[in-house]
């Protein structure tokens, strides 16, 4: 056999950006931005009274307003007969503003696949994208307008942060999906008579963003969206994914919120020669901090944590990465992992390409072999440039 050729990023003609410093460039910070009007996914439910009363409202408003829209989907005051008319407009413009307006719809997959793309109240673009599979709906929800984490495979990395998204906006994704779905517009109704509308029924951090990085708004949104019907969307935490680049402090703060969310860290390389290009967070964090980060998850919640893996044509896809990854997860410990290769997305103007079936094959029974329980992952939506990785949500 041959030996499988080795490029990285640098010796492809990829300059990795450097800050003021000369480190790899991340941002962290946001610019400094006007923030969204505050709207009652912002808030707890005892928040919500206050603004209730606050309008001259009695505290009981607040649990009808939140079951329009945590259960029928809808911040429409002409639906919401039971409210007073008296008002009731300036009622619902204070505590469900509007957040996120269409400006477009791509749809594939004879229609059980969905890419939306958002403007914000400051004219930021944001993509979700919904997707119907046998037994669950998975919407795939944006974190932030655009990532600083500078990933140079991934189009939305490429194009810098604009500004964290704040909690309602995450939410608010979720509860239009539901609205849609409710509609028919996904699809299709294909539940069984008798068991009601269909909503969304599991949510993946994987759009535009790095969660980790607006950290107290994605806690908050999570919250929302495990709390039960009628103050929350009542999902189940096993069923949300949060997906990082591998912030460790920010994970070990996660896996203290008793709070058990799947966790997914996106790796891509188990060296750090090569992480350190792929990922430039991974010079802050190396690959066996974040590692360890990761199985402290696992151990903190008995969640079985992914790993992400984009295989990239002669970057990170041999044998030999295969067999190192394989080796760090079972040093450290059994049945605590399982690895999601995902074979990569084009983006516009990247220079790289997805493995070849057979590269993909000889690394997933690398990793089988080793022991690690490994699924190659099924990507939907690269005809609308919604799969991994291509959400830049230009108009
Ligand atoms: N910032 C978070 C979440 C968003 S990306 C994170 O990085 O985990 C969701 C997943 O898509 C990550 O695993 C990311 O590395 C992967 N991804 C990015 N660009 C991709 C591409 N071009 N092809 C396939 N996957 C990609």
């Amino acid at each position: 056999m041959t030996e499988k050729r080795q490029v990285r990023p640098a010796t492809e003609g990829w300059t990795q950006q450097k800050d003021d410093k000369g480190r790899p460039l991340l941002q962290f910070a946001e610019p400094k931005r006007k923030q969204p009007p505050t709207h009652f996914a912002d808030l707890s439910v005892e928040q919500r009274i206050e603004k209730v009363r606050e309008l001259g409202f009695p505290a009981f408003r607040a649990k009808q307003l939140a079951t329009h829209y945590f259960s029928h989907y809808t911040s429409d005051a002409e639906q919401m007969t039971d409210l007073p008319g008296t008002g009731r407009a300036e009622l619902v413009e204070a505590t469900l503003p509007p957040l996120l307006t269409e400006v477009r719809r791509l749809q594939t997959d004879k229609g059980d696949t969905i890419k939306f793309l958002w403007r914000l109240f400051d004219g930021a673009l944001v993509e979700s994208v919904l997707m119907r599979y046998p037994g669950r709906i998975t919407l795939c929800v944006s974190s932030q307008a655009g990532c600083g984490m500078n990933c140079p495979f991934c189009a939305t990395g490429q194009a810098g942060l604009t500004r964290n998204m704040s909690a309602a906006e995450i939410v608010e994704q979720v509860v239009r999906a539901n609205r849609a779905i409710a509609a028919g517009e996904l699809g299709g109704y294909k539940g069984k008579p008798g068991e009601g509308p269909e909503r969304v029924s599991n949510i993946v951090f994987m759009g535009m963003g790095e969660p980790l990085a607006n950290y107290n708004r994605l806690m908050s949104a999570l919250r929302t969206m495990v709390e039960p019907q009628p103050n929350g969307l009542g999902m189940s935490a096993r069923n949300i994914t949060v997906s990082t680049v591998g912030l460790v402090p920010a994970i070990g703060k996660l896996a203290a919120e008793g709070l058990p969310v799947t966790f997914a860290l996106s790796l891509h390389a188990p060296d750090d020669q090569l992480r350190d290009e792929l990922i430039p967070v991974n010079s802050r964090w190396k690959v066996n901090e974040t590692l360890d980060a990761a199985k402290a998850y696992f151990d903190a919640t008995g969640r079985r944590v992914s790993i992400e893996y984009a295989l990239i044509r002669d970057m990170n896809d041999h044998v030999w990465r295969a067999e190192l990854l394989a080796k760090k997860l079972n040093d450290r410990g059994r049945g605590w992992v399982h690895v999601n290769p995902i074979p990569l997305n084009p983006t516009p103007g990247s220079i790289w390409t997805a493995s070849t079936p057979e590269a993909t094959q000889a690394f997933v029974n690398a990793l089988e072999s080793a022991g690690i329980p490994t699924t190659l992952r099924d990507t939907r939506g690269k005809e609308i440039d919604g799969a991994c990785g291509q959400l830049a949500a230009a108009d």
